[in-house]
């Protein structure tokens, strides 16, 4: 992740792409496995929904570390030959990653794994989530004396461990763990070990598997873990470091639970894959149950003809909502999967052009027909603006749309940069008003409540501040045990 610094945006053409949902990452980490880096690969392969930036992995021979990172999908950064190279290099165990950064940190120095050499020896890093207090330790290192090569947040992680506070400790890694504060599920590779640790708040995923042969496997989503043929065997918990080694598993707290751990929601709205389990609840059926709740709070007019789901996000929730209120389920939007990103296209011509590439409409289910569209959520309103459009100019009599998730009227400091507060588009506005700007008959968005009853921790358990504005953390002002303290400043010295 990136710290926050100000650098240019990239925008995109007007399709939901990963641009819209900035920021979700994903880690990997096999132990004891000769072939780890083709684990590796196929994990990160099974993760890619979770960041199509760069992709990188890191392998251990049992005394030396070697990474590949490279810019692009899973498979651009590595063809046979380069994961033939890292895999011959590996053998003991390897950690991988996936990345999609905010704009501007998409840069080659920031792909992960992150390999660096410090007074410990050797370690690389791959982290999913976003540390609040990272500009602050990065400038208290700075001032120090030390040298960045990245914009990345983990590496303020990395310069943490090799500080000599933290090499004094009897727990290196404990100690280091204790000052970070925000949303990090991180996998460090050792020579001789993985360690994989999770915030005591929990926001980002992080589960154990297990293989037929008894090697344990870290992932970012289980998911990972069905395609390489291991048994979920359990999430690693807020505040725990798991120790993954030739001694097998081991486990040690480095902070208490959360009182309130602060599951990202999100993750089960759009995040995250439908054949996860995440937070130990199934997405595709969580997806569901949000569908029928919404169907339940605001119903579809009796003159509907079809409930259609926004591809592909909004499908499940889309199933849900007909299967609720027995309307028929038509496809009626079909998404070409061999377009990669769009950018900014000069013209308006070209940026209608690149919408109507990626999602082909079926002119039959949509002209003079009443649509009852259901999306997962929407974020800046230009992306959902323009597949209105399409379907107005495809013909479409009425459209009634439904969003399977509250109004996003925040930022999110913890893992997902949506965007600016200013850029939200149900900042400021009433749901009519933003109905009026999509230019559609009806919309209703599900409520807080309705969500969060689709889920199955207590509600209080999940980080719902994107929508509510409750941040469990004060992004402005990090407070409390984990950051750092005027007598601990000498760390940095
Ligand atoms: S603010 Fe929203 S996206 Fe961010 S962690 Fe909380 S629920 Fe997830």
């Amino acid at each position: 992740m990136d710290c926050r610094i100000a650098l240019p945006v990239i925008q995109d053409a007007g399709i939901r792409t990963p641009a819209d949902h900035k920021e979700k990452c994903a880690v990997f980490g096999v132990w004891g496995d000769a072939h780890g880096a083709r684990l590796a690969y196929l994990g990160l392969y099974a993760q890619q929904h979770r960041g199509q930036e760069s992709s990188g992995i890191a392998v251990s021979d049992g005394a030396v570390l070697h990474a590949h990172t490279g810019m692009g999908l899973v498979p651009e950064v590595f063809d046979a030959e380069t994961l033939e190279k890292i895999d011959v290099k590996g053998g003991r165990g390897a950690i991988g990653h996936n990345r999609y950064s905010t704009a501007g940190g998409s840069v080659s120095c920031n792909a992960q794994p992150l390999l660096e050499s410090y007074i410990g020896g050797q370690v690389a890093v791959s982290h999913n989530g976003n540390l609040i207090n990272c500009t602050a330790l990065r400038r208290r290192f700075e001032e120090a004396g030390h040298l960045f090569h990245t914009t990345s947040d983990t590496e303020v992680i990395v310069h943490l461990l090799a500080s000599p506070a933290q090499q004094k400790s009897p727990d290196p890694l404990m100690a280091t763990l204790r000052h970070l504060q925000g949303a990090f599920s991180l996998v460090f590779l050792f020579p001789d070990r993985i360690e994989a640790a999770r915030d005591p708040w929990g926001w980002r995923p992080l589960s154990i598997g297990r293989l037929p042969r008894g090697q344990f496997v870290v992932a970012s989503e289980t998911v990972a873990l069905d395609v390489i043929g291991a048994r979920f065997v359990r999430d690693v918990l807020p505040g725990e470091i798991v120790t993954i080694s030739d001694r097998g598993l081991e486990s040690r707290r480095f902070a208490e639970v959360a009182e309130r751990t602060a599951l990202c929601a999100f993750e089960h709205v759009y995040f995250a894959h439908p054949a996860s389990n995440v937070f130990g609840q199934n997405v595709e059926l969580a997806r569901e149950k949000m569908g029928e709740a919404l169907s339940r709070e605001a119903p579809p007019p009796k003159s509907v003809d079809f409930i259609v789901p926004m591809p592909d996000s909004g499908r499940s929730a889309a199933l849900g909502f007909a299967r609720a209120c027995g309307v028929q389920y038509r496809e009626a939007i079909v998404p070409n999967r061999y377009v990669g990103r769009t950018f900014i296209k000069p013209t308006q011509t070209e940026r209608t052009a690149a919408v109507r590439l990626k999602l082909n409409i079926i002119d039959e289910l949509v002209r003079g027909k009443r649509l009852l569209i259901v999306d997962d959520s929407i974020v800046r309103g230009t992306t959902t603006k323009a597949k209105m459009d399409q379907l107005r100019a495809a013909g479409a009599k009425e459209i009634h749309l439904r969003i399977s998730c509250p109004p996003i009227r925040n930022p999110c400091y913890f893992g997902v940069d949506f965007a600016e507060r200013s850029q939200l588009i149900a900042t400021g506005k009433t749901v009519d008003q933003i109905r009026e700007y999509l230019g559609v008959d009806s919309l209703h968005y599900l409520s807080l409540e309705g969500l969060l009853s689709c889920m199955n921790e207590p509600a209080r358990n999940y980080c719902t501040a994107c929508w509510s504005g409750e941040y469990r953390l004060d992004p402005d002002h990090p407070e409390g045990e984990y950051v750092i303290e005027p007598e601990q400043m000498k760390m940095f010295g």
